[in-house]
Formats: C-alpha cells, sequence, structure tokens
C-alpha cells in the first residue's frame, strides 16, 4: 500500500549517465520521499550505484537533474549536499576508537566538546553501542563495526544517508539481524535511507518502496507487496521472489491460454491472442486430483524446506514449481489449480522480435558449399549453403540456433545481455548488438549485464531467395 503522500526530498529527472561510451544509466527518473526507506533493488551492474553516486555527487550525469529540496544541485561537491554515505567496505579508521571514529565529521566542523560528547552518546545508544566509546574498532565484530559505520553517517545529522551493500560483507545470519536493526534506526532517526542491494529479501523486508533496475533503466517502482504481488514484467517477477515464468496468450479479456489449457484471469486490455508472460508464484498453485486440475502435471520431485513442500512438476516440456504445506507423492499424476486473481499477465519483455536477417551474399564458394555476408559490420561465413554472390536472403534463425561462443569465437563479436528469464523449459535470453535485439533460448545461466560472443547455428536456420528488387539492401 502507498503510504500518504510526502514530500519529495531528492529528485532525478531525466538522469543519463555514460562511461567510455557505454551508457550506464538510460534517462532515468526517480522521486524519493523524506523519512521514507527506498531500495534500489537490481543485478550486478545494472547502474544502482552509479544511481547512489548521483546522489551523493560523486558522480556527475552526462545530462539531467538532481533536485534536492526543490533546488537543483548538479555539480555541489558531496561535502556540500546534506547526504552521508554508509559503504560496504566501513571504511572506519582503524587507528581511532568507537567515540573518535564517530565523532570525526563533528571534530571536522569544530562543534564544542560537549555537544560533540553529547552527540554522539546520543547516536551509540541509537546503534545500541553504549558502553563501547573505548573500544578500538579493530576488535569488533562485522555487525558492531557496521553500526558504528552507521552511527558516523548519522551523527552529523544529515537528511539522507546512502547505504551501498552495506550488509554484503556480513554472514547471513547477522545480516537478517541487521537488516532489522537499520529499519529500526531509519525508523527511529526519521531519516530519508537510501539503500543499494541486489538481494531482494533484503530489499523486501526492509523497505518502504522498492525500485528495481535493470540494464541502466527503471523497471518498477512500488512497495514491496506492489512489486512481489503485481510485477510489471518478467524481469521483476523473475528478479523478486520465486516465479513461474510461462509463455502464454491472452485469448481476450479475462482468458489465457497456457501450456495447451485456457485458465480465467482478471486482467484486461491485452486485445485478443496477444502473446504475453505469464506468472504464477509456486504458493498460488492449489495441488488437486487431477480430474480437478486445470493443469494435469506429473510429480519430479519434493523438497522439504521447513514450512513447506517444494515440488517440482512437469506438464509436458515444462517445468512448474509449486510450494505446498503437503507432499504429493514422487512419479504420482496430479492436478493443479489457480485462482484467477493469483495469475499474473505481463507484456512480454520483447515485444517484437524476428531474428531475421534481410542480406546480400558477399562471396560465395561453391566447391565448399558456403557464402558470406556483412552482420553489422563483420563478414559472416554460413557453411553447408551456398548462394552466389548477389543473391538477396532472408535468413530466419530460430531462438535455439543463437549460442553464446568462447571468447572471439562469435559470428558477432560482442552482444550485450539484457535479461535471462527461465520459463519452465529454458532460459529466454534479450541479447543486444549494435543494431538490433535478439531472442535466444538457453539451458545455461548467463550472466546479465556482460559482453558475449554470438554465434548462429545456421543449420537451423531458414533461407528465403528475395527478388532482386529493391536494390538498396543491408545486413
Ligand atoms: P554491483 O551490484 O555489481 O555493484 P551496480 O548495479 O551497482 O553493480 P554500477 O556500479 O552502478 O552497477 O555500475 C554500472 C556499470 O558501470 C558497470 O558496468 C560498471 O562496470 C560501470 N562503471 C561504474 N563506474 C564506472 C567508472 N567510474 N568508469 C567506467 N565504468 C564504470
Amino acid at each position: 500500500m502507498e503510504q500518504t503522500a510526502k514530500k519529495t526530498i531528492v529528485s532525478l529527472k531525466d538522469i543519463f549517465v555514460r562511461f567510455d561510451g557505454e551508457v550506464i544509466l538510460n534517462h532515468i527518473s526517480l522521486d524519493i520521499h523524506e523519512k521514507e526507506f527506498v531500495t534500489i533493488l537490481g543485478p550486478s551492474g545494472c547502474g544502482k550505484t552509479t544511481t547512489l553516486r548521483i546522489i551523493g555527487g560523486f558522480v556527475e550525469p552526462e545530462s539531467g537533474d538532481v533536485i534536492f529540496d526543490g533546488r537543483r544541485i548538479n555539480g555541489t561537491p558531496p561535502n556540500k549536499r546534506n547526504v552521508n554515505t554508509v559503504f560496504q567496505k566501513y571504511s572506519l579508521f582503524p587507528h581511532l576508537n568507537v567515540f573518535d571514529n564517530v565523532a570525526f565529521g563533528l571534530k571536522l566542523k569544530k562543534l564544542p566538546k560537549d555537544e560533540i560528547k553529547r552527540r554522539v552518546s546520543k547516536m551509540l545508544a541509537t546503534v545500541d553501542l553504549k558502553g563501547y566509546e573505548k573500544r578500538s574498532v579493530s576488535t569488533l565484530s562485522g555487525g558492531q563495526q557496521q553500526r558504528v559505520a552507521i552511527a558516523r553517517a548519522l551523527v552529523c545529522d544529515p537528511d539522507i544517508i546512502l547505504l551501498d551493500e552495506p550488509l554484503g560483507a556480513l554472514d547471513l545470519k547477522l545480516r537478517k539481524c541487521m537488516q532489522l536493526e537499520l529499519k529500526e534506526i531509519q525508523r527511529s532517526t526519521e531519516k530519508t535511507f537510501i539503500y543499494v542491494t541486489h538481494d531482494q529479501e533484503e530489499a523486501l523486508t526492509m523497505s518502504d518502496r522498492v525500485v528495481v533496475m535493470n540494464n541502466g533503466a527503471i523497471e518498477q517502482v512500488g512497495t514491496p507487496e506492489d512489486i512481489y504481488n503485481e510485477p510489471v514484467n518478467a524481469f521483476v517477477a523473475d528478479f523478486i521472489g520465486e516465479a513461474n515464468i510461462l509463455n502464454g496468450t491472452m485469448i481476450d479479456d479475462c482468458r489465457i491460454r497456457i501450456l495447451g489449457r485456457e485458465l480465467e484471469c482478471v486482467d484486461k486490455g491485452f486485445g485478443r491472442n496477444t502473446p504475453v508472460d505469464v506468472v504464477i508464484r509456486p504458493e498460488d498453485i492449489i495441488i488437486t486430483k487431477p480430474e480437478t486440475g486445470q493443469l494435469v502435471g506429473v510429480v519430479e520431485s519434493s523438497t522439504f524446506k521447513g514450512v513447506h513442500y517444494e515440488m517440482s512438476i512437469r506438464v509436458g516440456k515444462c517445468e512448474i514449481i509449486v510450494q505446498s504445506t503437503k507432499s504429493a507423492e514422487i512419479g504420482s499424476t496430479v492436478g493443479m489449480m489457480v485462482v484467477p486473481f493469483n495469475i499474473q499477465i505481463m507484456n512480454k519483455l520483447l515485444p517484437f522480435y524476428d531474428n531475421i536477417i534481410e542480406t546480400v551474399v558477399t562471396g560465395a564458394d561453391e566447391a565448399d558449399n558456403s557464402f558470406e555476408f556483412r552482420l553489422e559490420d563483420e563478414s559472416v561465413t554460413v557453411p553447408g549453403h551456398y548462394y552466389p554472390e548477389g543473391t538477396r536472403l532472408r535468413i530466419t534463425l530460430p531462438p535455439d540456433a543463437l549460442s553464446l561462443a568462447g571468447d572471439g569465437d562469435g559470428d558477432i563479436d560482442d552482444v550485450y545481455i539484457e535479461s535471462v528469464v527461465y520459463k519452465g523449459e529454458h532460459n529466454e535470453i534479450i541479447l543486444e548488438s549494435d543494431e538490433r535485439k535478439w531472442l535466444m533460448l538457453s539451458d545455461v545461466d548467463e550472466q546479465v549485464a556482460t559482453y558475449v560472443p554470438l554465434s548462429f547455428d545456421f543449420s537451423k536456420a531458414g533461407f528465403e531467395v528475395l527478388d532482386p528488387e529493391p536494390a538498396e539492401t543491408e545486413g
């Protein structure tokens, strides 16, 4: 649930950042409210830290405005912004004790000694480190050091605290504990916390609102409940919690076809016979007798997870994950039911893809049964097919004809992995080369936001000879 209207404390407006010619933040806009805990969440390399550094004043955008309290502050150095940052590496001063570490910023401001003492003591009490004043920071545990770093950031009374994966170095148990403490510190101090993490559970636990980023863009902003229950696309659904993401067809308003069955849903306005992505959370699937199920499958595995069983159920070629307090027998045939409200329909990440190349043969070797064409400034050789030089061709590559090659081995050298979403059978991977997007199917978990060589298996391709007209063509 969205909270009542709050005052905006920071606005990013149409921020564009490039490093070494590469787009890092692609025109992002974001409003952050007073006293809220906002988490920027996304996979490694998506631009979270850069967004935080823009707010902190450590990075200047190429274009766009940074607004604090209604005032544009582009160009204002970090120390002139009412912001403090807590990094993953706490960067405490090892030679100073706890008190002096926390007091550091206040001493720089040349505040009176008794005021420094009062403020440091109050802050140490807030972070539950009363009595630790004289301890050397090097003798503290990771969690305690983290609390010193937070106290040091808070003691100067900034409006905004920026936290860049501050719990990343802690073990799981301590991290969970610190998540709750951090939230409590934020609540009691009424500061705005802007937190960066790639851990979705952390984001859902602590935040008033979550900003989901991918590939230099903001995919969705909302409360943890919004993001979990109403993901706007397959990327968000996949990134947040466990989800079955399936290819479906919206037959008409409130009617969806998945896995060869028609089901009722509550979504409207997608048009008729529109390909869509369908999300069903594992906990929303009810196991039934086969004859009463909307879907029918065979139980392949069942694992007890403490509170529920997690089952993998095969429907045709597709794997569906179900969480249930009762386990079904492995090998048995079961039915599955989902109430319409729990079927979430989303637009496809890549609404239109063709993997189709229209080109002209630039070289041919009849004896070798091969030909060449140019694709985005590279010459590609197609073995096993011969067409004379100058032939106009349409080459259709099904998504399983694409693969990511080893170093220097590709038909196109560098393509960018934009998203990877498991669709119950394969990963659906969206790639971007200089001139187009590609859809690829793969069983390998590829790393998003990396550049890889792309190869084509032309034995799976379709070739169609086109009329010589028109004269102007491109690869
Ligand atoms: P992570 O979770 O791994 O920290 P992130 O989402 O915080 O990732 P950023 O640190 O914002 O990502 O980086 C986004 C991209 O920008 C990455 O590809 C990174 O290599 C690149 N990048 C960041 N800072 C610079 C810089 N100063 N110069 C060149 N490239 C940079």
